[in-house]
């Protein structure tokens, strides 16, 4: 079942020191047919933000984070009309060629709605338990009472710690418990660990109920970059669940998406993290799939995964006072999106492909060397003419009007030559 996890479209791994030999050694959980963990791709996956109620924008809006590349898609259920809707949404999104594992997002209120609502808990490949939400003095009964629905279901949970929504009896104990030491320690450190405490000690009352091993994954996410490393430094040597990464209520727009590259990114280069969430708050009406895109992005750009072919282009400056590159590198990037969903059919591993595209003689053949294909526009005062390089070497040297149109000519040519099944160039 897991033979073909990953593959295809989604993206391809790269060999790098990143991802090989460094990653944390874990087991692998079956999430839907994705496996999570071991040598696993790391997985991409994003959250739906509509009313799980409304099918049809619950539906739409799945299938437009697979089709960005979310390789798992959680949902929230919340009511029992959203409990309801789950296996309408399944069916729909199967009907429509969608193959995306859906994750049932439960708080308060699971170990009510799993087990009333079976072809829910049926429909669903995984369950995200918080168990700061899982109820004050019923928690043993209400988690036993979901994790009893994962084995029944045979589905693998998530046990999802949030620093929003910590499981307050712990913590109380643990301050409890620190203040009467002789030298107590901070609060946040206590805090953190409290974290920590909650996801170790679920797992465990999960596994003693009866789930095994290899149906849990691990997740302690908070809002501030440094506590993120920290945290999951601290949680990583502690067990060999695979673990799921993302900075809880990133934020908006630029502050979002740069806050989450620098806690994923710490971790991902230490071998840190078997799935991904970027939590990016969209603009009204914004797009909700951009998590999607950056976390891919982030995964590309550490070389631990390959998307999309990658457009190098250098910043511009005073050399460069006309927009021509800058616009040329928005042709050809947009090219690139525009080609890829034939060439991914055509050319298998196209999606590894580097191209440059820069503005003058500083660093424009150099850098046009290192890439596989490569232009080096003029820059002001230089002569009017752009030499090519492909796989390091002088191509040509293209002038006039056409130099864009011709560029592309070459870059056809070269995916075709490079990626095509029948005549494959070595590399
Ligand atoms: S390659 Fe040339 S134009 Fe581009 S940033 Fe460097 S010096 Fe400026």
């Amino acid at each position: 079942m897991l033979d073909s996890m990953n593959d295809g479209p989604a993206g391809s791994e790269q060999a790098s020191d990143i991802s090989v030999g460094v990653r944390r050694r874990t087991g692998v959980v079956d999430v839907g047919g994705v496996g999570v963990g071991g040598d696993h791709p790391i997985v991409v996956q994003s959250m739906t933000n509509t009313d799980t109620a409304d099918i049809d924008s619950t539906v739409q809006q799945v299938a437009s984070l697979a089709e960005a590349g979310s390789e798992i898609v959680r949902v929230t259920v919340n009511t029992p009309a959203a409990a309801r809707a789950v296996p309408e949404i399944a069916a729909r999104l199967a009907d429509a060629g969608v193959i995306v594992p859906l994750i049932g997002d439960f708080h308060f209120n699971g170990h009510i709605l799993l087990p009333g609502h079976p072809d829910c808990a049926a429909a669903l490949a995984k369950y995200r338990i918080n168990p700061g939400n899982v109820g004050g003095k019923t928690w043993d009964a209400n988690f036993a009472r979901i994790v009893e629905c994962a084995i029944e279901h045979g589905k693998p949970v998530r046990i999802g710690v949030n620093w929003g929504s910590l499981d307050q009896q712990l913590l109380t104990s643990m301050m409890d418990a620190n203040a009467k030491l002789a030298e107590p320690r901070d609060g946040h450190e206590v805090m953190i660990d409290a974290m920590i405490e909650s996801a170790m000690r679920s797992a465990a009352v999960a596994e003693e109920i009866g789930l095994p091993h290899d149906r849990i994954i691990l997740s302690a996410k908070v809002s501030a970059v440094r506590d993120l490393v920290t945290v999951y430094r601290r949680l990583a040597p502690l067990s060999d669940y695979p673990l799921h990464l993302g900075l809880t209520e990133a934020g908006m727009g630029r502050k979002g998406v740069v806050a989450s590259t620098a806690g994923l990114s710490i971790l991902l280069a230490e071998g840190i993290g078997d799935t991904i969430r970027v939590s990016l708050t969209p603009t009204p009406g914004g797009d909700r799939s951009e998590e999607v895109r950056v976390a891919r992005q982030i995964l590309q750009s550490l070389g631990i995964r390959s998307f999309e072919p990658q457009v190098t282009a250098c910043p511009g400056c005073g050399r460069t006072t006309s927009t021509f590159f800058q616009e040329m590198a928005q042709e050809i990037e947009g090219y690139l999106n525009e080609r890829m969903p034939a060439w991914r059919e055509r050319y298998p591993g196209v999606e590894t492909l580097n191209v440059a595209v820069m503005g003058c003689v500083v660093n424009g053949p150099g850098e046009s060397r290192h890439a596989d294909i490569g232009i080096s526009l003029p820059g002001t005062f230089e002569a009017p003419s752009a030499p090519i390089y492909v796989d390091g070497e002088h191509h040509s040297t293209l002038r006039g009007e056409r130099i864009v149109a011709e560029f592309i000519e070459i870059l056809e040519d070269y995916v075709e030559r490079r990626f095509g099944a029948e005549t494959p160039i070595a590399t």
